[in-house]
Parts: structure tokens; C-alpha cells; sequence
């Protein structure tokens, strides 16, 4: 590939690039300037545009320990704990131009994490993936193309191991060893910057042990290479950015990283791309260091949304298999225990209630203040909690046209599927419930609506009885007037 060295070079690269990838169930012809990804490209380039500017060259470039010429940062090796301390410094000088996700932190940290597993791996196996990786990154480095870190597989049944699924690709695998290389299947998800980059380096998903070699699989694979599908996610905001109205927010850059179900359908990867094929032993390794490299009336009303929410955080978390674990019961539990708590506000300010001059009866001010300030905090802690059951599944899932489409309906069929016996509709239709309802409009209602939560505040300064209470301390404090 010709070196990308300008925004320019990297949005014709992505032209003439082309891959296979669909958006809201119809192909896209040119990547480069899809609506729907220009604000992830936009984002991106930040991570070129910024590389040539004097004034940030010490955290955008480094020096190739390799090679010893200047390279973007975002493929260098960490050589030191300044590497460390500059990488932090540049994603905020990044974040400051973008405030968004421009993606390519994730191939970086891939290539840091294979970069010191490889090594382990040869020294424990006698394998030599530690020197063809040196070679892959001299080509990077050299490129300066993007690149996805493939490590999140479909996974299916979480409740049951990769070997052991209905369906043997719901974990990606090497389905053929040749003389030449091996053959690929299964599908990465939520790949952020998927569809703006060049290339992907999957990963294993999850530690890994025996009997699951196939699954234990790191390599290197152009997106263009054939067998490979993209199915773009359905952001939560993306007719906004495709109208291109003032109504997008942040008006040029993306929000999310722009994620894609990655499929792979018997895809061949030479030798020199791949760098762990069968040693189980070191995915939880690998895996490790990629995470560490990589890592935020109502009381009635709301307390009833919150059921709901309960009910389909538990259903998404059954259809997944994970209903039976026990920090999954202990969070919907937690749930449940929120959703009371402001009912019990909502019944304690009515119970608490007095009879006005009038003769209609009104409920304890404070308390009912104390419901709604509850709600403010609590519907935002129910939604974290369900999205941490749910899964990032919640922010990526393809569109509904994509199932419905009759070339690449049965992958999103396929990859989308959790436990057997439940279709993939119903699960897509139970996670776009959980979508709705936990999304960024009911949360500033429940903050907003009936008073914002310094209005309550302001309450509990009028309500709040401080003087009494003062005056009681003294007492027990044996304290005077
Ligand atoms: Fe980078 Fe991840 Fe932040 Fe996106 S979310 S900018 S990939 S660290
Ligand atoms: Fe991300």
C-alpha cells in the first residue's frame, strides 16, 4: 500500500480500497464518502493531520525502534514509560479536536499486546511468530495504513464454551491449516473504525484451554480480502449525522468509533500474517494485555419504567446465557432494590400526605422532593446496570433491513444469535427495547422532567428543618445556646 501520510491520502486510500460493506441493508459503493461514515473518517484523520504538525510531532510521531525513522505513534512499540505517559498525552490532545472516538487506539494497543505475547509465545513453544511479526510492523510503520483489533467474537451461548456452541463459528476459527497458510471463519463485533481502515488483526476473544486451539488465532487480514462482510452498527444518532443538520450535535466527527459486525466466511491468511495458531495457553495473555492497554409521579412512573427495564435486561441476559450467573442476578437485584426505592418515595410522600385549607390533600413536599432527586440518579444507575448485563451489543447491533436482507440477512441471523431456541428477531427486538429505554432522551427526561435536581435542592434548603436539627445536636451534645 502507498504510505498515508496526509487526510487526503488516507480518504483515497479508502477509496480505492474496496471492501464488501453493507449500511442499513444496502452495499455501499464508496466508503470514502458515505454520510454515514464521514464523521468516523473525519475523526481518524485526526490521527494523520495532527502527526504533521510541528507543535504536537513529540506525542503524534515516534522514533521505529526497528527501523529508527519517525512513524506515527499509533504504530510504535512502547519503549519507555515516557511511550506510556505520551500515549495518554496525545489521545487527549486527540480527544480535544475530536471529542470522539477516532479508533485507531484500538490496532495500536493489538499491536502491542501480539507485540509481547508473540515474544512469550517462541520462547515457551519454540514458534518464530516474533520475528514475522517484526516484519508485519516494519510494514505498518512504514504504511502508516489503519488497522482494527479484532477481539470481540459473536459469542452466542455465553453460558458454554467455544467448542461446545451450536454453532462452532460463533467463536472465530481456523477451519484449515494449508502448506501455504490457514482458512478463517467466524465474525468479529462491535469492530470500532471497521469500516474506515485497512486491515484487522484478530485476536482471540477470551482465554482460552484445551480442546479450543482452533479458536486460539492471531492474525493479520486486509479487509479486502475475500470472504470478509461488513455490516455496519446502528448508532443511536446516525440519521442525524446523514442529514448533516445542525441537529448532529458535533457536527463533523463521529461519536462512537463507527462499529461493524466483521464476518470472515472461509477467509485464507498466509503464514507471514499469522502470529498464534493453537496455543491455547497464551490467550488469556494476550487478552489481558489488550484490556489493560484499552480501558463510565416518579417513583411510580419511573420506578415502572424500571421494571420493564429489569424484565428486558433479564430477558437480553437469558438469550445470552448469562442469566444464571451470579453477578448478573446480584445486578438485577440492585436494579429491582432502585426501582423500589423510588416507589417507596413515591408512596411515602403520598402516605406522609396533609390536608390543605382547601380540603384536597397534599403530599410530604420533601419527601416527594427526595423521590424525584432519587430518580435523577437512580434511572441513570438502573440503565448503567442494564448495560452492563445487556452488553455493547446495545450500541452496535445491525439495522433491521440488514436481517431482513436476502444476501446478508443470514449472517446477522447467524452471528446475532445467543441460546438456541430464541431467534435472533426476538433477541434484536428485546436489546432495541432495552435501546429505547435506556437511551440518551428517557434519562434527561427522568433528570429534567417535573424540576431539575437543583430545584429539589433548593427544597430541601426551604424543608430541610437545619435550624431544629441544629438545635436538637446541642441538646444531645450538652451544648448551650
Ligand atoms: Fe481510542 Fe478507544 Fe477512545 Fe476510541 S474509545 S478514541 S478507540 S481509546
Ligand atoms: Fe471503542
Amino acid at each position: 500500500m502507498k504510505k498515508i501520510v496526509t487526510k487526503a491520502d488516507y480518504v483515497q486510500s479508502l477509496k480505492d480500497q474496496k471492501l464488501v460493506i453493507y449500511y442499513n441493508g444496502k452495499p455501499v459503493e464508496d466508503r470514502s464518502s458515505h454520510p454515514g461514515f464521514v464523521p468516523h473518517i473525519n475523526s481518524a484523520s485526526k490521527t494523520y493531520e495532527l502527526a504533521l504538525m510541528p507543535e504536537h510531532e513529540d506525542l503524534m510521531t515516534a522514533k521505529s525502534h526497528l527501523t529508527g525513522r519517525k512513524i506515527s505513534r499509533f504504530t510504535h512499540i512502547h519503549q519507555s514509560i515516557d511511550d506510556l505517559i505520551r500515549k495518554v498525552q496525545m489521545l487527549r490532545l486527540i480527544s480535544h479536536e475530536t471529542a470522539s472516538c477516532y479508533q485507531r487506539c484500538v490496532g495500536f494497543d493489538a499491536l502491542n499486546a501480539v507485540y509481547m505475547t508473540a515474544y512469550e509465545i517462541d520462547e515457551k513453544h519454540g514458534t518464530s511468530y516474533f520475528a514475522r511479526f517484526e516484519e508485519y510492523l516494519k510494514k505498518i510503520q512504514e504504511e502508516n495504513f489503519m488497522l482494527v483489533g479484532g477481539m470481540t467474537d459473536p459469542k452466542g451461548d455465553r453460558s458454554k464454551r467455544p467448542s461446545t456452541q451450536a454453532d462452532a463459528d460463533l467463536f472465530t476459527r481456523v477451519v484449515e491449516k494449508r502448506s501455504d497458510g490457514v482458512v478463517i471463519r467466524g465474525a468479529k463485533a462491535h469492530q470500532t473504525g471497521a469500516v474506515n481502515s485497512h486491515e484487522i488483526m484478530i485476536m482471540p476473544t477470551q482465554a482460552m484451554g484445551p480442546g479450543d486451539e482452533d479458536y486460539a488465532i492471531v492474525a493479520a487480514i486486509p479487509l479486502d480480502t475475500p470472504g470478509i462482510t461488513l455490516i455496519f452498527g446502528r448508532q443511536t444518532n446516525e440519521e442525524r449525522k446523514v442529514e448533516g443538520s445542525i441537529d448532529a450535535g458535533n457536527v463533523e466527527f463521529g461519536m462512537v468509533g463507527g462499529e461493524a459486525l466483521v464476518i470472515f466466511e472461509d477467509v485464507f491468511v498466509p503464514w507471514e500474517r499469522v502470529f498464534m495458531c493453537g496455543e491455547a495457553d497464551f490467550c488469556g495473555t494476550l487478552v489481558e494485555r489488550f484490556a489493560t492497554l484499552h480501558r463510565q409521579n416518579y417513583g411510580g412512573c419511573k420506578g415502572g419504567v424500571v421494571d420493564i427495564m429489569v424484565g428486558a435486561t433479564a430477558l437480553a441476559a437469558q438469550y445470552q446465557g448469562t442469566l444464571g450467573a451470579s453477578h448478573i442476578k446480584d445486578k438485577l437485584v440492585e436494579m429491582t432494590h432502585l426501582a423500589e426505592t423510588v416507589y417507596s418515595g413515591s408512596v411515602a410522600c403520598s402516605a406522609m400526605g396533609s390536608r390543605t385549607k382547601s380540603g384536597a390533600y397534599y403530599p410530604d413536599p420533601l419527601l416527594a422532593n427526595c423521590t424525584k432527586y432519587n430518580v435523577t440518579k437512580h434511572i441513570y444507575e438502573t440503565a448503567r446496570l442494564a448495560h452492563d448485563i445487556a452488553g455493547g451489543i446495545l450500541a452496535t447491533l445491525p439495522f433491521s433491513e440488514d436481517l431482513r436482507h436476502p444476501e446478508i440477512g443470514r449472517h446477522v441471523e447467524k452471528y446475532m444469535k445467543g441460546i438456541e431456541g430464541v431467534s435472533t428477531e426476538t433477541r434484536m427486538k428485546v436489546l432495541r427495547l432495552l435501546e429505547n429505554m435506556t437511551g440518551g432522551t428517557a434519562l434527561v427526561e427522568s433528570m429534567h422532567g417535573a424540576g431539575s435536581p437543583q430545584s429539589q435542592r433548593v427544597m430541601y434548603q426551604r424543608l430541610g428543618k437545619l435550624p431544629e436539627k441544629m438545635r436538637m445536636a446541642k441538646k444531645l451534645a450538652g451544648v448551650g445556646e
